[in-house]
């Protein structure tokens, strides 16, 4: 299966995202764990009951990240995947809860509904025909008919499409599927998590990270040696530096810089959320990878206490 593994985004109040994603969205907290090369903040994932990659969302809450700045050679929109029929229900739970929504647009056809999170992170909720016969997660009295079916995809703010396109498909696993205006489509096989949108904006101004922003966007390979055969294929073919590989303790890592400059992953299917809690009680403790557990009491101290949250 190939397509988006996980989006990792910065975050302010780690209580607020935490209330966010789970009492508005309705997202599954999956994983409360630290940064692991900053232990001191959180690093919290939010996906469906078992966290399945093409629904993992993922945050760093740095309670004191400057705000972000929109623009070239960022992410520009992460969308999830709701059954078409749930766009209206979606407008008014999130008028309700006080979220400002944008006029519904369609975007290749497809209705759409545009939003922001606590910190500015642009999300949208995209009406997929067919979606309501997906199993889904559903919490926090939103129907399961209604409910969020991982991720649609994300939408790359980049001068030119065709350099990054050329990594999507010749790497990645995608397809280019269509063109809408200055849209250009990419397509893996994945359901959730199955889009890559570059929308082409030459001349724009380029992005600054921070609160709000998108950190990095991860792709699927199916264990290490599909991984290897990856990091090989961009090194070789696109001239493209890869990380060496990282262990995230739920998957396994490597990182390259895209040419239209935004922080690519590639992350392995396995081992999962499941390999350190039971999928019953996933997200109800902090875990910690072996390295960092000696050190649980002093990491303890320093953690933002996350009171009443999820
Ligand atoms: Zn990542």
């Amino acid at each position: 299966m190939s397509g988006i593994h996980h989006v990792t985004a910065i975050a302010g109040n780690a209580a607020r995202n935490l209330d966010f994603y789970t009492r508005t969205l309705g997202l599954r907290f999956v994983k409360k764990t630290v940064n692991f090369d900053d232990p001191g903040t959180y690093h919290f994932y939010y996906g469906d009951e078992a966290g399945s990659p093409g629904t993992i969302l993922t945050f760093f809450p740095w309670e004191h990240a400057g705000a972000g700045r929109a623009g070239v050679g960022l992410t520009q929109e992460t969308a999830f995947r709701v059954p078409a029929a749930a766009i209206g229900y979606w407008t008014h739970r999130l008028i309700e809860k006080g979220v400002a929504v944008d006029a519904p647009a369609r975007r290749f056809g497809e209705p759409v509904l545009e939003f922001a999170d606590p910190d500015g992170l642009r999300l949208a909720l995209i009406g997929v025909a067919g979606a309501e016969a997906e199993a889904a997660w559903s919490a926090n009295g939103i129907p399961a008919e209604h409910a969020i079916r991982g991720f649609h995809g994300v939408t790359l703010m980049l001068d030119q499409a065709a350099p990054t396109g050329a990594i999507l498909t010749d790497v990645l696993g995608f397809t280019e599927a269509g063109r809408d205006g200055v849209w250009v489509r990419y397509r893996a096989d994945a359901a959730a998590g199955g889009f890559l949108d570059i929308r082409e904006a030459k001349g724009f101004l380029r992005g600054g990270m921070g609160r709000g922003s998108v950190h990095h966007v991860a792709f699927r390979a199916v264990d290490d040696a599909a991984q290897a055969a990856m990091a090989q294929k961009l090194s070789e073919n696109h001239r493209v530096a890869v990380t060496e590989q990282k262990d995230r303790q739920y998957f396994r890592s490597v990182y390259f810089r895209e040419p239209g400059g935004v922080l690519f992953e590639i992350a392995t299917d396995e081992p999962g959320f499941t390999i350190d809690e039971p999928l019953a009680t996933l997200g109800g403790a902090l875990k910690l990878p072996p390295f960092l557990e000696e050190h649980r009491a002093e990491l303890e101290s320093v953690l933002p206490v996350l009171e009443g949250a999820a």
